[in-house]
């Protein structure tokens, strides 16, 4: 199966293709050999963001100045060498690239599987360029920010069953 790596953010993301590879790879990655790692926004990076979404942080390593890690855009600030996003922090504004930030989403414990090495896999889908609907998997391993987060929810999931 194909692995993409997101040109924002750098996320590794393992494919689970149903039709020919051969013919994926030549339809979406005419110049990219079959078998070859393709460049692919990640699950975060893709969804487009507009003033008023909700969004979170994605990295939040150190003092952050404005505080909670949840917020929403205010204004998006566009020029030729691309976007910036002014966001609403509970204490204060402050201005984000693109991969430092995701909307805020909701986990669904039912597309969580935990692996018999422990890593997690998460059952993604979402609809093509072409139209057509496409599903994936994530492979999250115990480094993720939120792996915890979605172990815990598959667990409940599992109890509640
Ligand atoms: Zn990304």
């Amino acid at each position: 199966m194909p692995w993409s790596q997101c040109p924002l953010c750098g996320t590794l993301s393992q494919l689970l293709i149903r039709q020919d590879l051969e013919s994926w790879y030549s339809t979406l990655f005419p110049t990219i050999p079959a078998g070859e790692i393709v460049p692919a926004k990640c699950f975060d990076c893709f969804p487009e963001i507009r003033e008023g979404d909700s969004v979170e942080l994605r990295n939040q390593n150190g003092e952050r100045k404005a505080g909670a890690s949840e917020g929403y855009v205010i204004k998006i600030l566009s020029a030729p060498d691309g976007l910036l996003y002014k966001i609403q922090f509970e204490n204060g504004v402050e201005c984000l690239a693109r991969f430092q930030f995701r909307k805020t989403r909701q986990y669904h414990p039912q597309n969580v599987t935990i692996l018999k090495d422990g890593t997690l896999r998460i059952s993604t889908s979402g609809i093509a360029q072409d139209g057509e609907r496409w599903d994936g998997f994530e492979i999250v391993t115990k480094e993720h920010p939120h792996y915890q987060l979605w172990k815990t929810m598959a667990s409940n999931a599992e109890n509640n069953e």
